[in-house]
């Protein structure tokens, strides 16, 4: 970006000057198959944390030369979903967003800043703190299902929400975790990163497998974390008569899935979505960030400047790369 595109930051809002900017998987869905939610070309790149390189009229929680990180969205506080708490459904979300995270700047609107937005303290480095909104999405998610005390979990997906979530779940004392795949690599990590079990599903019955984890039941709680039919119907078999399963990875847009519906009656199945975040598990998310308890580096698979964006994607649909740190 040559220094006459700049933008000059309005009232309240923050230009920050990107330090690294974190790849995800949404990208590449919406860049492949288009977006539920997003318009398609647009800005893209919304995990990221910078520097602040100039402030609006009325901006007073930041100053020039802070580092900061923030979320894509923030809710508007006054719609019929903030109103009633579920401020993950604002129907505002997405009318006024900071995305273009992939750029030397990146302008933070006024609701973001004033919401969703942290000052970086000394100790906690760019790239850890670019996981805010995957986190705060995992948390927010987590919220949703049981996962502690003597549970069997299993994460469908070894991308890095599930690497992130499986960790969480952790800490949420989660008693017994599996995750199910079909990448070795990534499987040896979900192994490394604290799962009790991990399940090749190319060479496993990952059925079996399950049952043979939690008393031939299934599963207690399942969370499914790759947005795709295969694997939601896959997760509605893992899941136990009684247990509850989240469908956290968004499907291509106008996709269905088959139901059996005696399992859905007779086995009591609970079945939920999880969406995007809200500024409380933004915050929490954070706090999580700050507290050290997570493993995050190893999510971080490689790091390219920017003009190797195209590359880094290439690298995330063969699934030779988890996240790609981008270096404006
Ligand atoms: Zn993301
Ligand atoms: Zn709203």
């Amino acid at each position: 970006m040559d220094t006459a595109e700049v933008p000059e930051p309005a009232d309240g809002e923050v230009l920050a000057r990107v330090a690294v900017a974190l790849t995800c998987a949404t990208d590449l869905k919406t860049l492949d198959r288009g977006h539920a939610r997003l318009t398609v070309p647009g800005p893209f790149g919304h995990e990221w944390a910078g520097t602040v390189e100039a402030v609006g009229d009325g901006v007073l929680s930041f100053g020039v030369g802070d580092r900061i990180v923030a979320t894509p969205t923030a809710p508007c506080g006054d719609c019929a979903y903030c109103l009633r708490g579920a401020e993950n459904l604002c129907l505002h979300l997405f009318e006024h967003t900071a995305l273009g995270a992939y750029a030397e700047y990146i302008l933070v609107p006024r609701h973001i800043v004033n919401r969703n937005a942290f000052r970086i303290p000394d100790d906690v480095v760019d790239v850890h703190a670019a996981f805010l909104e995957p986190l705060a999405c995992v948390v927010h998610g987590a919220d949703l299902v049981r996962l502690g005390g003597d549970r069997t979990v299993v994460f469908v997906g070894e991308g890095p929400i599930a690497l992130l979530f499986m960790q969480v779940a952790r800490l949420r004392g989660a008693n017994r975790v599996a995750v199910v795949g079909r990448h070795a690599q990534r499987l040896a990590l979900a192994r490394a990163l604290g799962a009790d079990l991990v399940i090749d599903g190319r060479e496993r019955d990952v059925r079996e497998e399950v049952a043979a984890l939690s008393d031939g039941l299934g599963a207690d709680t399942v969370v499914e974390c790759v947005g795709h039919t295969d694997a939601w119907e896959q997760a509605v078999g893992l899941t136990r008569r009684g247990g509850e399963l989240l469908f956290f990875g968004g499907c291509e847009a106008g996709s269905a899935i088959r139901l059996d519906t005696e399992r859905l009656h007779y086995d009591e199945l609970t079945l939920r979505g999880g969406f995007h975040c809200t500024p409380d598990s933004v915050r929490r998310a954070w706090e999580l960030i700050c507290s050290g308890a997570l493993t995050l580096d190893p999510l971080v698979s490689d790091q390219l400047p920017l003009d190797e964006l195209p590359g880094a994607f290439e690298r995330m649909r063969r699934l030779e790369a988890l996240k790609v740190a981008i270096l404006p």
